[in-house]
């Protein structure tokens, strides 16, 4: 009796085996029959600041043809490879708009600086003209947290401080994912941000309430213009490009 239920168990866990390397087996096959698409080739940029093949470049020292300015033409002054604020000239925004990015920009806050606080070398880049990354002078320089350069302006202050001197040039390099509405047109998911300043971390997958401070429209939208900031400082940007995602 003893050795027939002995039996009865190998038999079971033997059938138990077989399933699950069937259940295995077809995993595999169905895995062989509907493989993952092959990923597009993009050529990478000669160093890590150049842009890929595919890329959009906004701006390459050159001239702001892809920009516009609150009288139609930007404002703002273009001269050995960099453009520079120029005071009251309002805001310059792209003339093709963005949904999910990857952003390069680069930028440097006056030297010799002036002002403190929200005052020395404050400029920022809006995404979609809505959400401000904070450009401001932080090099040894203190605001209130929300407020500081590589802030979401009033909503993330950045994880760490990684501001280089004013004057030097410094680089964001932004993944942005716009917000999602449902067929009715309510947000479902708000947007979100992922920063690094000077290869540093800075914003990791933040999410963000609303357009902030000073944004071109108070609404969302599923894209928009990459908006550069007047804030009154002559901070230099160069070397813009962007790729859709
Ligand atoms: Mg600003």
């Amino acid at each position: 009796m003893r050795h027939e239920n002995t039996g009865r168990w190998w038999f079971a866990g033997l059938l138990v085996v077989c399933a699950f390397l069937g259940v295995q087996r077809f995993a595999v096959m169905a895995a062989e029959q509907n493989p993952p698409p092959t990923p597009t080739v993009v050529q990478p940029g000669a160093t890590n600041d150049q842009p890929p093949s595919y890329a959009i470049v906004l701006f390459d020292g050159t001239d702001l043809s892809k920009w516009s300015g609150k009288d139609g033409q930007p404002g703002w002054k273009v001269e050995h490879g960099y453009v520079e604020v120029v005071k009251k000239s309002g805001p310059i925004w792209t003339k093709q708009s963005f949904g999910d990015c990857q952003l390069h920009i680069e930028f440097a806050t006056p030297d010799p600086p002036t002002g403190q606080g929200q005052g020395r070398g404050n400029s920022g880049v809006y995404l979609q003209g809505r959400y401000e990354v904070q450009v401001l002078d932080s090099y040894h320089s203190t605001t209130y947290a929300n407020g500081q350069c590589g802030a979401i302006y009033g909503n993330h202050p950045p994880l760490v401080n990684a501001c280089r001197p004013p004057g030097q040039w410094q680089t964001y390099d932004i993944l942005f994912f716009a917000p999602r509405f449902d067929p009715q047109g309510h947000v479902i998911e708000k947007p979100r941000m992922t920063v690094l300043q000077n290869g540093v971390l800075i914003q990791h997958n933040a999410d963000i309430k609303g357009p902030t401070t000073a944004a071109r429209f108070n609404d969302m939208q599923p894209t928009g213009p990459l908006l550069l900031q007047d804030h009154g400082h002559p901070v230099r940007y160069r070397n813009i490009w962007i790729r859709r995602l």
